[in-house]
């Protein structure tokens, strides 16, 4: 089982075919966009009460890109979704979370 150090944080951050991470103690991940999205745990996408997803996975474009993103102080990146969805903030601890549930 790979630790996952505390404070590890992008050294690079890539939008191509999918998103691309170098992190500053050298691993990298991919993430799909479509997982991604679909993982947006902003309180549009996610009840900020209950925990529970409230987007409905079917709604989310098969060809889900982003349009842009950009770095959220220096814990989290934000992404600019081609479906106009903009408000989610993506954790770094959740980014580098994400490629061990895959
Ligand atoms: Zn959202």
């Amino acid at each position: 089982m790979l630790k996952v150090k505390k404070k590890a944080k992008p050294e690079k951050i890539i939008l191509a075919e999918d998103i691309y991470i170098l992190w500053q103690d050298g691993h990298e991940s991919h993430i799909s966009y479509f997982d991604l999205r679909d993982a947006c745990p902003c309180a549009s996408c996610v009840d900020e009460l209950s925990g529970e997803k409230t987007l409905d996975s079917n709604t989310i474009p098969k060809d889900i890109r982003p349009e842009k993103s950009e770095y959220v102080g220096n814990y989290a990146l934000r992404v600019y979704w081609s479906d106009k969805h903009d408000t989610g903030i993506f954790h770094y601890k959740v980014l580098r979370d994400f490629d061990k549930s895959t």
